[in-house]
């Protein structure tokens, strides 16, 4: 076959730019890559020979080998892996498969260590060749394919590359780097065993380094020229880390390894590593990352865990051993329960993965549930995955008193938006007669610090948690109690203060009900339909007036926020107006008798009240005439 020349996929073309203009720090993460590179095929082929161990027969003993020569200046990394067709070289080499490169520059940060970084997360590793090579040549056969069927690749890493088929004796792949001038440090010995050491030490499979041996010094005669001699040295002890005790792997051991999984940049937050044997025999190693990845949301993203089957790697993302509001969790299983040649399907029927899973979420609660005795860790981890957290109750029934406990709120007692008070801190500090957890939720933290309705609370030294995030109002739809104690919206209709109603507050409160039912007559004369009734109120102190959603069934003003974004028809809510008699405003207004002045006054309080909960008028205009014309006479 003829060498053929073809052009990158667009997105590669920009990606190699860009590696080509920035990214001068740190340069070796290339080595990171292609050892891992090779680790995957040789992972690939070792779950392949399970059920066809005849394809490794000839050349059974996996192995990465890394060799140098300075003459020619090239680097070569070298795998006994699946290898790939010619056909596979231009899919895999050529093209982006994952949709990975727009969100990769994106998340540029500017920050050069940083962004080399990315580059492992983002399924872009091979081109990382070519921020050391300015020519990259991989001669590769796949385990499939005869001798005379290998493929040969080559790129300079501008827009084209050329492919054409070649003969190669042994499967697997070669990926030779021809150094740029400036690069070529990485040929020295001890640059290169440094910087591979550090990228191979948790592949589980060896990796040897082609190394000049140490000049043994020759005594009788010091005038004969030493000729240098080198061999293959292991660099790695291809350990599987999950496999050696807890007790000896070293905190750095831990997070290097999740570096290595992970490809990411900053140490994990936290981490359990248990070995589980009784009815399920299992080993398990689950990280906490210490920033959200930027797929946390993406609907297609699989999250989930590595799965080893006896030490064997078979599948990346296997989403089913942990539920959905667990996905930030990285890191891996490896079961003895499950056959070698598990699917994707048998996994989803499997109950061995249901245990497995029940197991797991129980690990990483607990796991989370240490973590939150480090303050400072936990607002950390809060401010990072709270949101997804919050998913938990409603999705994990089993466990949801366990995961209540891990929830974090801002509240009245804090001067700042920052999640931070447990259920349990709000219980243990709540007055004696209190027997209800109280809160709001409002649009954002300012809104909710400045409602009305929080008056009354704070008048009598209650605490309440103030909810801003979309996801809290749908969260407190499914959760009823905690510990026994009933959550009550400060919003609503009934506010059940129980034994901290005062006697007398609310004997005066009837009589001035009392007093202002002619008042509150009038009002409701004048707003009509537009409102469902008009009482006098219990809970302001400061305010005028505020609304009240009649029953508990009611909307709150996020959710039909959120379902009206959702482009939802939402039915317009019907509210109960409640007065403060006491305020100014009120009574400038009970003294006016002029009725078109009146009904004007109405309308004033209802729709301040409405802004105030709201945060927003059908009709702001309207509104500002009002409060001009009012204002002016
Ligand atoms: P990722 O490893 O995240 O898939 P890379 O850019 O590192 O992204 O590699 C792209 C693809 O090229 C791999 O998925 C694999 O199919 C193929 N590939 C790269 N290196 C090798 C290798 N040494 N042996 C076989 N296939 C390889
Ligand atoms: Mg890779």
């Amino acid at each position: 076959m003829a060498q053929e020349v073809h052009g990158f996929e667009t997105e590669v073309s920009k990606l190699l730019n860009l590696l080509a203009k920035s990214l001068y720090s740190n340069k070796e993460v290339f080595l990171r890559e292609l050892v891992s590179n090779a680790s995957d095929a040789i992972d690939k082929l070792r779950f392949l020979s399970i059920t066809k161990p005849e394809l490794t027969a000839d050349d059974p003993i996996f192995a990465i080998r890394v060799k140098a020569d300075e003459t020619v200046g090239t680097l070569t990394i070298s795998d006994n892996g699946v290898g790939m067709t010619l056909e596979e070289a231009k899919a895999h080499l050529g093209t982006i498969a994952k949709s990975g490169t727009e969100e990769f520059m994106k998340g540029l940060s500017g920050d050069e260590k940083k962004d080399s970084q990315l580059i492992g997360q983002f399924g872009v590793g091979f081109y990382s060749s070519f921020i050391v090579a300015d020519r990259v040549t991989v001669i590769s056969r796949s385990v499939n394919a005869k001798p005379e069927e290998a493929v040969r690749w080559e790129s300079e890493g501008t827009g084209t590359y050329t492919c054409e088929n070649v003969t190669k004796e042994s499967r697997g792949t070669d990926i030779i780097l021809h150094l740029k001038e400036e690069e070529k440090n990485f040929l020295g010995n001890w640059v290169l065993r440094d910087a591979i050491t550090k990228y191979s030490d948790h592949i589980s499979t060896p990796v040897w380094v082609w190394e000049k041996d140490m000049p043994v010094a020759d005594k009788k005669n010091d005038d004969t020229e030493t000729i240098d001699t080198y061999s293959w040295k292991q660099v790695n002890d291809a350990r599987a880390l999950w496999t050696i005790p807890p007790k000896d792997v070293t905190e750095d051991q831990y997070k290097a390894f999740y570096k290595h999984i992970t490809h990411d940049y900053d140490d994990p937050l936290t981490w359990t590593h248990n070995r589980v044997e009784g009815e399920l025999e299992y080993t398990n190693l689950l990280y906490i990352p210490e920033n959200a990845p930027w797929d946390l949301y993406t609907r297609e993203k699989q999250h989930g865990l590595k799965l080893f089957v006896q030490r064997v790697f078979i599948m990346d993302d296997a989403e089913q051993f942990l539920p959905n509001y667990l996905r930030f969790v990285r890191g891996l299983v490896d079961t003895a329960d499950l056959p070698l040649n598990v699917s994707r399907e048998l996994l989803q029927e499997s109950r061995i993965t249901q245990k497995l899973c029940k197991a797991l979420t129980k690990r990483t609660l607990d796991m989370v549930a240490k973590l939150a005795k480090d303050k400072e860790k936990y607002t950390k981890f809060w401010k990072e995955f709270g949101a997804v957290m919050k998913e938990g109750p409603v999705e994990d029934y089993s466990n949801r008193e366990a995961i209540l406990k891990l929830l974090r709120f801002a509240s009245t007692k804090n001067d700042s938006p920052i999640e931070n008070v447990s259920l349990e801190a709000y219980v243990e500090r709540m007055p004696e007669k209190q027997t209800k957890i109280y809160y709001l939720t409002a649009s954002t933290y300012d809104a909710a610090v400045g409602s009305p309705y929080l008056e009354t609370f704070k008048k009598k030294g209650i605490e309440v948690l103030l909810m801003t995030s979309r996801i809290d109002e749908w969260m407190m739809q499914s959760i009823h109690e905690f510990d026994g104690m009933e959550f009550v919206p400060v919003t609503a209709d009934d506010l059940k203060l129980g034994g901290m109603a005062d006697k007398e507050e609310e004997k005066k409160r009837e009589e001035k009900a009392e007093e202002s039912k002619g008042l509150v007559a009038r009002i409701k004369d004048a707003l009509g339909e537009r409102v469902e009734d008009v009482r006098v109120t219990s809970r302001l102190v400061d305010s005028p007036s505020c609304v009240i959603a009649k029953n508990d069934q009611m909307m709150t003003a996020q959710m039909h926020r959120m379902l009206e974004a959702a482009g939802q028809t939402v039915p317009e809510d019907k509210f109960v107006l409640e007065i403060n008699p006491e305020h100014p405003l009120i009574q400038k207004a009970a003294a006016e008798t002029d009725p078109t002045r009146f009904k004007k006054w109405s309308d004033f309080i209802l729709s301040q009240a409405m802004l105030a909960d709201q945060g927003a008028l059908k009709d702001p205009n309207a509104f500002v005439k009002l409060l001009n014309e009012l204002m002016l006479h």
